[in-house]
């Protein structure tokens, strides 16, 4: 079949604008799901449950499903997640297409002139089945279903939802002290240069598509491939989850411009996030702790700024300290930020996600996390976390005492946007703190090294931060013994 636009990964990373796009597919608007499955026997064909777009307005919107069906000699069922993570690459391969996230939360549009030039959904599922055989020879069949059937997306998706959560119980009982080797995937350096994803039985990785054993399967099979073995190497830091090789590797893979990577930890040396993160766990400075949100959420944290605002201070494969990109299921790890202080931290998550992840939150911690039912300002979050007796409270007093014990010399903030790009990330430390007005005092707080994309070096203390900010103070370490003064 010809296919009436181009194809191939020159069109990675075009976007669909709004004003541009003929259709929207799923999308946080509406809802579908991609799924791929190993059968035993697929037979090549290419299938439309409900209209294909020219039968759908323009600008209008459509739930969504692909369903691609494989069969080959020895496909195991643990390809499928990479597999089935491959649609996002082939999607946005094809001229005029646009294909976010994965799973249950895929976001597609088609633009008005690959429309025109009579680009259907049935040229897509060719696309899909000849880039699968071509690429992953040990596939011999592939059935591509597509669904725009709103009540028959509905009921697949339900089922869908069961198979995910089943692939992700699969390493449930199996640890990183358990096995000699992790995973790499690098399959997301197409948009984000420097992001290399480590995948270990007790991190999932963060687009969510990708388990352990799901790594393991693609990097068996195609040992070249963006999947990759990495030998754990002789542990630097357990609680952190840092490895000597693993090090070596990421490094290596991010073209050296990331030198190391706790994997259980947001604030010091946290993983790199790519931008298809399922959630992003995000430090509060004025509570010292963590709010969590995800990608579902629509409404604002109580930082004042929504997923989408947090998700451009850490994607496109940035290291940043106290943001941290994360697949759902992390959350259900045993392992899940302990560095940091695990459950204990957190203190703020949707109430969707907290109901979803309940059975991962100790007991008596459910109660002191609040959702956006109970809290939408920092003060508000102040008070409930105080009023429940959250142990992030108990660190509030002596935080309050570091700044006597380390005195350091001050810039101020004008001066370092003089110096850096990405004024952004300082409107947000201001924003996030903005009109407050609460009786519970922290007056200092020093956030992370590298907090929100700053230079490693320059450290970032509010002050009287719960109040409101009186001044973001900048000190160069290193610096203080040449300066003048
Ligand atoms: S997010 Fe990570 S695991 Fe998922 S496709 Fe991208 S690089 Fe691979
Ligand atoms: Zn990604």
């Amino acid at each position: 079949m010809d296919i009436p636009v181009s194809v191939g990964p020159m069109n990675e990373g075009e976007r669909v604008r709004g004003p541009d796009m003929y259709v929207e597919l799923a999308g946080p608007k509406s809802y579908g799901f991609e799924l791929t499955r190993i059968v035993d026997n697929a037979s090549d064909k290419v299938e439309i449950i409900g209209e294909d777009i020219d039968k759908m307005e323009e600008g209008s919107r459509t739930p969504f499903a692909v369903i691609v069906n494989v069969s080959g000699d020895s496909l195991e069922e643990e390809l499928e997640g990479v597999l089935e993570r491959k649609i996002h690459e082939i999607f946005n391969y094809i001229e005029g297409v646009m294909h976010l996230n994965q799973r249950d939360s895929i976001w597609v549009r088609i633009n008005k002139d690959s429309f025109n030039k009579g680009l259907r959904l049935k040229h897509i599922g060719e696309v899909i089945k000849e880039v699968y055989k071509g690429e992953f020879p040990f596939i011999k069949h592939v059935d591509v279903t597509f669904i725009t059937d709103p009540d028959k997306v509905k009921e697949e998706l339900e089922k869908a939802r069961e198979i995910y959560s089943k692939r992700d119980d699969r390493t449930k009982n199996l640890h990183e002290e358990d096995v000699d080797v992790f995973y790499g995937c690098i399959m997301c350096q197409s948009f984000a240069p420097t992001h290399v994803c480590v995948i270990t039985p007790d991190r999932p990785a963060l687009c969510g598509g990708i388990n352990y054993l799901d790594a393991r399967a693609a990097s068996k099979i195609d040992p070249e491939g963006a999947i990759f073995e990495i030998p754990k190497g002789n542990c630097i830091d357990e609680e952190k989850g840092m490895y000597d090789v693993v090090n070596d590797v990421v490094y290596e893979k991010s073209q050296g411009a990331i030198e190391a990577m706790a994997l259980h930890s947001a604030l010091d040396k946290p993983s790199t996030s790519c931008g298809c993160f399922e959630a992003i766990t995000f430090y509060i400075p004025e509570v010292d702790g963590f709010g969590v949100v995800d990608r579902g959420f629509k409404g604002e944290t109580p930082l004042g700024i929504p997923f989408s605002v947090l998700a451009g201070q850490c994607s496109g494969g940035q290291q940043v300290e106290g943001f941290c990109g994360m697949s759902i299921s992390y959350m259900k790890s045993s392992k899940f930020f302990q560095a940091d202080g695990g459950w204990k931290r957190v203190t703020w998550m949707p109430k969707e996600l907290k109901d979803k992840v309940r059975d991962a939150i100790p007991e008596d911690l459910v109660d002191k996390i609040a959702t956006e039912e109970d809290v939408s300002s920092i003060e508000e979050l102040q008070n409930f976390l105080k009023e429940k007796g959250h142990p992030v409270v108990e660190n509030w007093e002596s935080m309050a005492t570091v700044e006597e014990e380390s005195p350091m010399e001050e810039e101020h903030i004008e001066e370092y946007e003089e110096k850096v790009e990405g004024v952004e990330r300082v409107e947000y430390v201001e924003g996030s703190t903005e009109s407050q007005d609460s009786e519970i005092t922290v007056p200092t707080m020093y956030l992370p090294e590298g907090f929100g994309g700053f230079q490693s070096d320059v450290k970032i203390i509010l002050k009287n931060a719960v109040i409101k900010v009186e001044e973001i103070i900048i000190v160069k370490e290193g610096n203080s013994k040449n300066k003048d003064k």
